[in-house]
């Protein structure tokens, strides 16, 4: 993290946002708050509700989610994968891109989750009563998940995980990565897949945004030796194609505009650092509130 003076970190982003109007001037220069990354992930109702166009991430890899909740689907002989459910709302929508994509529905095999809220978590009963996946979460996770039950529904367990476990079908395997913070068991998933004859470091993000205030934050050392260990572990993954619970975490809208016009041009989501971005500017966000919480009269 680069430190800069409070006023010129107002100044800068204005100039480099009119003097580049590129989003990557943009992420190196402005410290977001943890409300700015909020708003960004979460997005409007509208566009958590709303079908983003379904299409292949890479390799075995596509994306099934709304315009701002990420949903993920890992294809493999021996059936697919669902990473993160979002809202039970939303579950006739990702089951109208996966079809879209050509696969059935009944062919999810196991879902997994980013982290124990309920527009991640939250469809993870229906998409079980429907397909008969095994679902599988984070151990630290698990309190959180049972008190989740849209509709009186248990929220189905099938395999409690820890931190490197690993969840293996059809010849893809997923690693699970305790980074923790935003909840206790939030769950940083990598895998290698396969695409054009090039192995590639694909992870995605669970959330390593701050819930509550800065005194709340600083009052509180068991959270903040969680955050410490969530970016530790996030820092130290190797990653070439970034993606995240919240696909504004890796720029989605941009990224498939530009495969959209460019079909044939090299990969958008092969980024690495954009993953590095997104990590530092979490973790700005993070350190920013923690020091405010910090130095705010009556916090120890
Ligand atoms: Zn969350």
């Amino acid at each position: 993290m680069i430190r800069m003076p409070r006023t010129l970190l107002h100044v800068l982003p204005c100039f480099a946002a009119a003097a580049f109007s590129g989003s990557v001037m943009w992420s190196q220069t402005h410290v977001w708050t943890t409300q700015e990354l909020f708003k960004r992930n979460v997005g409007t109702k509208e566009q958590q509700f709303t079908q983003f166009p379904p299409h292949k991430i890479i390799g075995n890899m596509y994306y099934v989610g709304t315009a701002s909740l990420g949903s993920f689907l890992v294809v493999t002989p021996a059936g697919n994968i669902l990473i993160d459910t979002t809202y039970e709302r939303n579950v006739p929508v990702i089951l109208k891109s996966v079809e879209q994509l050509g696969f059935k529905f009944s062919d999810i095999k196991i879902v997994l989750g980013s982290h124990a809220h309920a527009d991640h978590q939250e469809g993870d009963a229906l998409v079980k009563q429907l397909t008969g996946a095994q679902v599988m979460a984070m151990a630290e996770d698990v309190p959180a998940l049972e008190k989740m039950t849209p509709g009186g529904k248990p929220h189905p367990i099938d395999r409690v995980l820890h931190d490197g476990d690993t969840v293996t079908l059809g010849g893809t395997t997923l690693v699970a990565h305790l980074t923790p913070g935003h909840t206790h068991g939030d769950t940083t998933w990598s895998a290698k897949i396969r695409d054009g004859g090039k192995t590639y470091d694909v992870v995605i993000i669970g959330s390593m945004g701050v819930n509550g205030s800065a005194q709340q934050l600083a009052s509180n050392p068991a959270v903040i030796e969680e955050y410490e260990k969530g970016f530790e572990v996030s820092r130290g993954l190797p990653c070439d194609v970034p993606l995240g619970s919240h696909p504004a975490m890796y720029n989605l809208a941009e990224k498939y505009a530009e495969l959209v016009k460019n079909p044939n041009g090299p990969n958008p989501f092969i980024d690495p650092q954009g993953y590095k971005n997104e990590i530092a500017i979490e973790e700005g966000a993070y350190r920013a509130l923690l020091k405010e919480g910090q130095s705010a009269p009556g916090t120890k």
